[in-house]
Order: structure tokens, then sequence, then C-alpha cells
């Protein structure tokens, strides 16, 4: 279960409102030294109202592709844009 609350800009002193639901962020990991995709989770982007500050959030309990599975290129292509995390 979610907090009934989203998270505060400490500055603001507000709560974040929902600028986009549902997009992807894209976990990224070390192979051979090279960046690559490792994860895909279902997201929120959030955005202070006051200042405009954005933050990822609301991410699902587990990721809906891993970098093992046979179709995660495909998946990946599919989603399009991603929000990575390093
Ligand atoms: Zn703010």
């Amino acid at each position: 279960m979610s907090s009934p609350i989203r998270p505060i800009c400490v500055k603001c002193q507000k709560e974040y409102k929902v600028e986009k639901q549902g997009v992807t962020t894209e976990l990224m990991t070390t192979f051979s030294g090279k960046p690559a995709s490792f994860k895909l989770y279902d997201s929120d982007l959030w955005e202070c109202p006051v200042c405009g500050h954005q933050i990822i959030g609301g991410f699902g309990q587990r990721p809906f592709a891993q970098h093992f599975e046979e179709n995660y290129e495909e998946i990946l292509k599919k989603v399009g844009e991603t929000y990575k995390c390093y």
C-alpha cells in the first residue's frame, strides 16, 4: 500500500501533484563497463505546483520487464521514452 499523501517539496511545503501517470522508469546498470538497461518499472511523474521541480515516484511493486527476459529489447522499443536511473 502506498502512502495516502504524496511526497512534499521541502522548499515550498506543498505536496507534489501527479504531472503524468504511467511513465516508465528504466533502471540502468553496468555490463562490462558500459551502461546498460536493467529493469523497467511503471511509475508516475510528480511535479511541485509551486516551483515546478519534478521527481519520479509511485513505482510498481515489481518491474514489468527485466533484462534477461527474451522479449526485453522488444518491450523497451515499444515503451519508447523512459526516465533513466543510473
Ligand atoms: Zn517546490
